[in-house]
Parts: structure tokens; sequence; C-alpha cells
């Protein structure tokens, strides 16, 4: 039992890290209009065609110690740093897996996860979240829904309301979190008068809602502004304190200059959908039981 669930860890580990690789790919060639699978992957410096034994994710990047083969090419951490990451998600969404025993389950749980961290990794590089991972990720969500109901608590019996009901939550969850986003956004544009939000962010909360319902959708935007306030605010009185003292002239991140929202709403999504959705939703359902009393005695 025991060594069935490391053996399946592994497996998940080590397909993690091959997402965690094509992943590099989607950042680095969907930007500039590429495709993703053709051609074989080369050098950015001097072009060469990059062998397959030093293609492998991770094991390549520690062996070469992030130096290119072919010339001075220093292969960015991002590259290990982003394979490491999807491989330990996958890791654990197969460690699950040897826990409950639902392919629908681990399918559904490997699709979220490569889709969040596609978003973070790509809107983190470019400020931009290509449309086929946020609006292909919401259909995917959808179709994730009818497919396997206990996404949305729903039981997994063939039958049919039940399939219909998780769509239809799945649906909600969609409109419910991108519209919240949206208004959110139109209101801080109009009292900090320039833009607040991108497209890219409502449409990657329709992805996030059509996966984890509207609960989790309005948990992402909060935690999301949470994360971002805490880590970025810090960065920026430094940056101020820098570009004040005119030491640093490099520092970029500064007052007024653009910071990608969606990597903090994608981590922010990860956390609920990796287990805090077990007290967000708790607290929902308290809040609406209070609402529910409250009303009885009027
Ligand atoms: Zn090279």
């Amino acid at each position: 039992m025991f060594e069935d669930a490391y053996l399946k860890t592994l497996v998940g580990f080590i397909l993690g890290s091959i997402f965690g690789s094509f992943i590099n790919v989607c950042a680095t060639r969907i930007p500039l209009g590429k495709s993703v699978i053709h051609p074989p992957s080369s050098c950015p410096q001097c072009n060469v065609r990059i062998k397959w034994f030093h293609n492998l994710p991770i094991f390549s990047w520690l062996m070469l110690r992030g130096k290119a083969m072919c010339c001075n090419f220093e292969i960015p951490f991002r590259y290990i740093g982003v394979e490491f990451l999807t491989a330990l998600l996958f890791g654990f969404f197969f460690y699950q897996y040897s826990l409950f025993g639902s392919e629908s389950r681990l399918f559904v749980s490997l699709a979220f996860g490569f889709l969040m961290i596609v978003i973070i990794v790509i809107d983190l590089e470019t400020m931009i979240i290509p449309d086929r991972f946020s609006m292909g990720g919401a259909l995917l969500g959808l179709v994730c829904s009818a497919y396997f109901p206990l996404l949305h608590g729903f039981s997994s019996d063939p039958l049919f309301p039940e399939r219909l009901s998780s769509v239809m939550t799945s649906l909600l969850g969609m409109i419910i979190s991108s519209s919240v986003l949206f208004w959110i956004g139109a209101f801080a544009e109009k009292l900090m008068k320039q833009e607040a939000l991108g497209q890219g962010d409502i449409k990657l909360l329709g992805c996030v809602g059509a996966f984890c319902g509207w609960e989790g959708g309005l948990f992402t935007i909060f935690a999301g502004a949470l994360l971002g306030s805490i880590i970025m605010i810090p960065l920026m009185l430094v940056s101020k304190y820098l570009k004040l003292n005119k030491k640093n002239r490099r520092v970029e991140v500064g007052w007024g200059l653009e910071i990608p929202f969606g990597p903090f709403l994608g981590m922010a999504a990860l956390a609920y959908f990796l287990g805090v959705h077990l007290y967000v939703d708790t607290w929902f359902e308290k809040t609406r039981l209070n609402f529910i009393h409250l009303f009885s005695f009027v």
C-alpha cells in the first residue's frame, strides 16, 4: 500500500517536471506568436539545436549548472524553478490519487494545476494572460464539472440531474467571479483615474470560478489582492527609497508601474483548490445560515 503511494507520487513528480518544461516552452513562445510544438528547442542566443540529454527537465539544468553547452548563454533559473514546482504539485495530486483512487479527480486536478501555473508564469514574464488558457480554461472547467460532479460536491453517480447541477454551479461560479472582479476594477478605475485591471484578469477569474465555484472565485479575488499587497507594498517602498537615494536605477518596481495581478490570483486559486476550500466554504455556509437565522426573527 505505502510503496504503491510512493510510486504513484514519483510518477506524478516526473510527469509534472515534463509538464513544467512544456510550460517554459509556452511562456517563451506563445507571447512571440510561435508554435509550442515545432521547431524543437534551440538555444535562444546562438540558435544551436539542443540535444535531448541537455533538455531533460530539472536534471539537465543541474547537470549543466545553468550554463548552455553551445555558448555562454545562462539558462534562467525560472526554467528549473517552474519544472520543480510543477513536479511537486503533480506529485501531490498523484499522492492524493493513491489515497482516494479517483481517476476523474486526478485528471481535473492536473488540468487545473497546469492552467494556474502556466498563467502565473506567462503573466509574470509578459503581463499577458493568453485567451487559450483563461477562456479555454473556463470552457474546460465547464466540461470537467460535467465529467466529475464531485468537483462541486455533487454525487458522482452517472445521474443526469447531478451532472447538470454541477455544470450550472460551474457556470454560475464563472459568471459571478468574473463579474465581481469586473465591477471592482471598474470602480477602482474611476477612483484612481487609470487602468486598474486587465481583461485577462477578468477572464482568468471566469476560469477559476468554473473550476472552484463562486466561493472559490470570491476567495481568489480577496486573497489575491491581499497577497499582492503583502508582497508588493514593501517592494514598492524599498524601490522608492532606493530611487530617492539614486543608488540603484535598475530597480524598476515602483509607484505607478504596472504590476501583473494574475500571478497573485493564480496562487490564491491554487491555495483554495489545494485545501483552503475546506475553511472558506464552511465560512460561507455559516454566514448563509446566520442570515437565514437573522431573517427568521423578522
Ligand atoms: Zn547557445
